[in-house]
Parts: C-alpha cells; structure tokens; sequence
C-alpha cells in the first residue's frame, strides 16, 4: 500500500507536497519520496524512513519548482529498498523529462516487463511504478503517441490497480486504473494550483476547496491553460464500467477523517459496528473496547447500537512502527506488546467486548486478549469489522501468502481457542455490502476470492 501527492502550479510545491506525504503517511511507512521540476529538468530525492525525516525543512530549499509529485511507500512488491521507493525518473537525450508516482499492485508486470525488456528498456527496480512510468514514456518516445493515448494504451494492456500522477516539466497527469480500486481524489487551492492525493485527508491540509474524486478510468492533463479530462475507460472494460474499489480501505488502510468511494470512511465503520451489534442480542457487556487506532469507530458504532460503555482501555505507544510487516514471528510478538497495554484496574471483573478491524496472522489479538486477561476481565468477546481474510490481495494490500492467513489454517472456533477468547464473531460478506451505498461496486477478493481482474503473473 502506498499514497500518492501532485502539486501543480506553486511556488512552494515542495512544501505543499510534504505536507500532503505527511497526511498519509500511515498509507506507507518504509520509504518516501519526491521529484520536483522548475521546468527544465527534475530533482528527485527519496529515501528509506518517514517523511519528517526525509524532508526536513532544510531538504526542501534544495528542491526548487513549481510542480512536485510525492509519494509514501508500504512494500507489497518489491522488496523495502530505495531504489525500489518512487518517484521514479526518465531524462531523455532529446529533452522531455518524466516523473510518475504511483499507489496500487500491477497483476501482469512480469509479462509486461520481458515485453518491455525485449524491445531494449532497462529497468533499475522491481517496483511497479517503474514499470507504468517506462511503459508510457516508450509508448510517448518510441511510438509517437501523445502523452494520453499512451496512457490509453496502459489502460488497455497493463492490469491491475493504478492511482498514478506523472509528471513533465510543465505538465501533470492523473489517471487512475478502470476498476477505480484504489481512492484517488484530486482539486483546485483558492490559489489555483492543482492538487492530487491518494486520500482526502491529505486535500484537507492543504486547503483544496472544490474537489473531485478521479473517475474509475480517468485521465487529466493539467497544464497552465486549464484542466482537460478524458473518459478512458479502456476498452474491454467499457461495457461493464464496473468500479471495484477495495473495501478494505474503508474497514482498515484509510484514515477515518477520509471521504471516498463517495462515503465517509468513519460512517462506514461506525455501520460496522452497529451492524455487529445488531447480531449480538443475547450478550450483555459491561464496555466495548476497540484495539485502537484502527477499530476505534467500529467501536463505537457497537457501543452506541448497544447503548453500552465505550472505552480506550487499550493504549497504543504511537512510536511503534508496523508490527504487521515485520519478517519474523518472533519479533512481531514484542512489537505487539510493545505497542498496546491495558488502563490499570480497569478491566478487573469485567465482560469486555474487544473489537478489531479484521484478524490476518491472529498475532495481534492472541496477545491482547492474553493482556486483557490478565488485566482481570472476567470475559473477552472478540468481535471483528470484516470477514475472516482467507486471500492474499494481489491489488496493493501487503497480505500474507495464504497459507500464513490463519482463517485457511485453523476452523472458527480453532481460531477462537488459540487466540484464547470466549467468544469470536466475524462481520459476514452480506452484512459488510449492507455498510456501503454501491456494494456491486466494490472488490471482496480477500474474503471471497473473486478476483475482478485475472491474476496473470
Ligand atoms: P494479525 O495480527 O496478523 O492478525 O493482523 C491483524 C492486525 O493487523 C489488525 O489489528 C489490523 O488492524 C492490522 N492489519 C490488517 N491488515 C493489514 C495490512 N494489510 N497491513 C498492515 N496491517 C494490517
């Protein structure tokens, strides 16, 4: 998972930029990155760690323009190393230079890249980013096609998810892949300059009043003339028309202060939890208690449905990194004590209804309900915003192989005993379409395993 920022049009477009990165940071936290053009050619800088860290005021006076394109990388493909981090850069001998960052997982890279590695490019990274930026620029340099039509092209041959912005030396383009799986929102500043973003929050910052989300297919050309959209749908994807957008951005990756696929992420999770509720009328708790920050209004939709106690009995040390993707078992055990303890005397006696977004692994909650346990509460009550993960997601979620997913692994209640709590209840397929206006309009492949795009690597 990743999050992308385009500034178009301003004088501090470095700094607008890293502010945007810094929204959305919790959409990647290995790596970031910016390419910045003052017209003539693009300074890029990236590097591994967090953006206050690569871009500390200082960085950015040596990273002059008026357009900047940013980005914050969480590996799915590709392992967690600068030359994999985007931006990614193409100077060409004859002048034009290009840029593109890019959120979201491409399913053919592998038969797009010998394609490409045929015809003579040469790549410097196994990052899908890289991959989109030089098919486009082979398309526009060797093929003659404009800019938009090789994007159209992209859109026709290359599959998967894509919210992109790609970057010239006077011109920015948006273009998001033709099942919209990814969010992509994109406006205007009172000042004129033109912003796009991976999430809303990130438009929030940097005061974009009037704002768009991009169209599933889309492309935009910005230049300082105007704004010109094209309706590319691809192809084959015209009649369907068909937007697939990951719910789990709304039950887990995205922040809750974030409004897309036309819906407010937090409402969403708050119907989550009333939902769960609804289906628990023979329990009676004495609080409800998120695994924060992630469930917090899965929580309290519960609480307020059930009219019960809402508590951050948890607390999380916010300093710990990601316990999700750390490479060994071992060390994701101590991230998570690490991460979360109990109020002290808080939950001495008590019938706690523990709420988390979703169970992966099962390491998180087999450690907590343990704490929580010893912390004196007489029941714990798991209760989770999604269904059981049983596929890894090849569309730019970092989901284990499925053999490490523990719902293939173990039954129900062999999940519920080994995690060690009275009770588990998962939030079904059918409920969850109940929590969204257009729920044909969105991808459960991680539940159900119907993939909207073949997996053909
Ligand atoms: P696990 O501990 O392996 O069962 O993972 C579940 C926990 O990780 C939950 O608390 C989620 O909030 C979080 N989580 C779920 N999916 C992901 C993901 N793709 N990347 C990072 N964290 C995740």
């Amino acid at each position: 998972m990743c999050g992308i920022i385009g500034i178009f049009d301003h004088e501090k477009a470095a700094e607008l930029a890293t502010l945007g990165m810094f929204a959305e940071q919790h959409r990647g936290q290995e790596s970031c990155g910016m390419a910045v053009t003052d017209g003539r050619g693009f300074i890029l800088r990236k590097n591994m760690g967090l953006v206050k860290q690569v871009f500390p005021p200082k960085a950015l006076k040596a990273l002059p323009g008026r357009i900047a394109i940013g980005h914050v990388r969480y590996p799915t493909k590709g392992s967690a190393t600068d030359y994999n981090s985007q931006p990614h850069i193409v100077a060409t001998l004859s002048g034009p230079g290009y840029a593109l960052a890019s959120n979201g997982d491409i399913v053919n890279y592998r038969a797009i890249r010998s394609e490409l590695e045929g015809l003579g490019v040469y790549f410097n990274s196994e990052n899908d980013g890289e991959l989109i930026l030089k098919y486009i620029v082979y398309a526009v340099e060797k093929e003659n096609l404009t800019i938009p039509n090789a994007i159209k092209k992209l859109m026709t041959n290359v599959k998967g998810a894509y919210s992109t912005v790609l970057a010239t030396n006077d011109t920015m383009y948006l273009f998001r892949d033709p099942h919209a799986i990814r969010p992509m929102a994109w406006g205007r500043r009172e000042d004129g300059a033109v912003v796009v973003a991976s999430e809303s929050c990130a438009l929030d910052i940097l005061s974009v009043m009037q704002r768009k989300e991009m169209k599933a297919g889309g492309i935009i050309k910005v230049t300082t003339d105007g704004i010109e959209e094209f309706d590319n749908c691809a192809e084959e994807y015209r009649e369907c028309g068909e937007a697939k957008h990951c719910v789990f951005e709304h039950i887990y990756f995205s922040r809750p202060d974030s409004h897309h696929f036309g819906e407010d992420v937090y409402s969403i999770r708050e119907k989550i939890g009333a939902i769960l509720a609804a289906h628990d009328d023979d329990l009676n708790p004495d609080c409800v208690v998120p695994v924060p920050d992630s469930a917090n209004f899965i929580a309290t939709g519960y609480a307020k449905a059930k009219k019960v106690e809402f508590s951050l009995g948890l607390i999380r040390n916010h300093y710990v990194g990601r316990t999700f993707i750390k490479p060994e078992q071992t060390i994701r055990d101590e991230s998570v004590s690490q991460k979360f303890n109990p109020l002290p005397n808080y939950f001495k006696g008590k019938i706690v209804v523990l709420v988390d977004d979703s169970i992966v692994r099962g390491t998180t909650l087999r450690k907590l309900v343990k704490m929580v346990r010893k912390a004196g509460a007489a029941e714990i009550h798991l209760r989770i915003g999604s269904p059981q993960v049983k596929y890894s997601c090849y569309y730019g979620i970092d989901t284990p192989n499925r053999e490490e997913l523990i719902a293939n692994a173990k039954t129900l209640e062999g999940i519920r005993e080994h995690i060690g709590a009275d009770s588990l209840k998962h939030l079904p397929i059918e409920h969850l379409e109940k929590c969204v206006k257009t729920p044909k309009e969105y991808c459960y492949a991680c539940f159900s395993g119907n993939y909207p795009i073949s997996l053909k690597d």
